[in-house]
């Protein structure tokens, strides 16, 4: 029996992590449970899975919890629980999926215990990724992707090895946007963003899909866990999400991943590497398909998409610098406080004046990204 840690087991990842739990209940048990401040949907998961310990972020949500659970499972209350549980003896497997910067530090406490790790949180190695890399390779921790992407990428580079690989072809869905104009961007509301074609998951993802910050993110996370210069790799829009993406090789050998939009699958294997069982998605019905296009990025209109890929290449802190301020502008955006086009001119300026520094230590990361939070909060609230 594997026992699981799901940091942010209330949310999208969180409750496909429980639904690929309970398919397979005789191999993987949930030892840990952790949220923000969700606490019915909790109760209701420890109710059916039965966790040792169970995490409240929030500290007001954490005293409610106490006062309607009845259960025996152990409950810690407040950020730094999310650290500390991770260690615990009764943990094998750290799955990471709560939302933003808050899983860098879990993250790297899951690899200095030894701990296996299964990664959703993308921000972690957007801001983080030299940090986990360096404590990751200490420890010879394999960090198994769990953002479909980089599933796919995973999944394609399996027996070949690092020398072979000519580039990384990270395939977009483009997001509800796609062929706008940046005036018509401009006008578009939260409602509109949330809409996306083919994938169904939390706001923040599915905001940051629709500026296609996402998919900056996603080409440092490819950076950083395939170890592939950013000049090799290429962002490429493929609407339908059929592909996943794709590992082109030196021999002109293009390897893709493709299947059905269901996060269970990528959220699965990441449990089950490198074994492959019965997974609850649908098979997909290629005699339905009826195309399969490959299309360029507007890199004009999705500034952010552009912004996150100078940010990548620069180096250092920037990346931290431009993440915070994106989740400090998606926060407004979803506030009804901002404008669409608003985030990516917050982000740039938060970049220009915070500027980049080699990373030291993640003290100097969480300094640099509370600066950056507060001089994004201050360009919003000026206007
Ligand atoms: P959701 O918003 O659906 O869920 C987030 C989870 O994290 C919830 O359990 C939430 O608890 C918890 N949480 C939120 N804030 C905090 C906090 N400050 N401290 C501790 N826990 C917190 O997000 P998603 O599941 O969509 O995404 C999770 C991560 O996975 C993100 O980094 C995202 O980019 C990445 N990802 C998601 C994909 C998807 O399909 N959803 C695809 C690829 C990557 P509560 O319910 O109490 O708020
Ligand atoms: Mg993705």
């Amino acid at each position: 029996m594997k026992e699981i840690a799901v940091l942010g087991s209330t949310g999208s990842i969180g409750t496909q992590t429980m639904d690929v739990i309970r398919l397979h209940s005789d191999l993987f048990h949930a030892s840990v449970i952790a949220a923000h401040k969700s606490i019915d949907k909790l109760r209701e998961q420890a109710a059916e899975f039965h966790p040792h310990a169970i995490v409240i972020t929030d500290e007001e949500a954490g005293k409610k919890f106490l006062e309607i659970y009845d259960g025996d499972a152990d409950v810690l209350i407040g950020e730094a629980a999310l650290s500390e549980v991770v260690k615990r003896d009764d943990v094998d497997l750290v799955l990471v999926a709560v939302v933003g910067i808050t899983g860098l530090l879990p993250t790297l406490e899951a690899i200095r215990a030894g701990k296996e790790l299964a990664l959703a949180n993308k921000e972690t190695l957007v801001a983080g990724g030299a940090l986990v890399l360096e404590e990751a390779k200490k420890h010879h921790t394999l960090i198994r992707p769990v953002d479909s992407e980089h599933s796919a990428i995973f999944q394609s580079m399996i027996g070949q090895d690092q020398k072979g690989i000519h580039k990384i072809l990270l395939t977009a869905s483009g997001g509800p946007f796609r062929g706008r104009t940046r005036e018509e961007l401009a006008q578009v509301t939260v409602a509109d963003a949330m809409k996306h074609p083919t994938w169904n998951m939390g706001m923040k993802v599915t905001l940051d899909s629709a500026t296609m910050f996402n998919k900056g993110l996603e080409v440092i996370e490819a950076h950083w866990l395939f170890g592939v210069d950013y000049q090799d790799i290429e962002v490429i829009v493929q609407p339908q999400s059929l592909i996943h993406s794709m590992v082109e090789y030196v021999d002109g050998s293009v390897k893709a991943h493709l299947g059905v939009a269901d996060m269970r699958i990528p959220i699965q294997f990441a449990l089950s590497y490198p074994h492959r069982w019965e997974s609850p998605a649908t098979q997909v019905d290629f005699t339905q398909m009826t195309s399969l296009e490959f299309l360029d990025p507007d890199l004009d209109a999705f500034r952010c998409l552009t912004l996150a890929l100078e940010a990548g290449r620069a180096g250092g802190t920037l990346p931290c610098v431009m993440n915070a301020a994106n989740e400090v502008a998606v926060a407004a955006f979803l506030a009804d406080a901002c404008r669409l086009t608003d985030i990516d001119a917050t982000v740039e300026q938060v970049m220009e004046q915070v500027g980049s520094e080699p990373v030291e230590s993640l003290e100097q990361l969480e300094e640099i990204d509370a600066r950056s939070r507060a001089l994004a909060s201050d360009i919003l609230t000026r206007g």
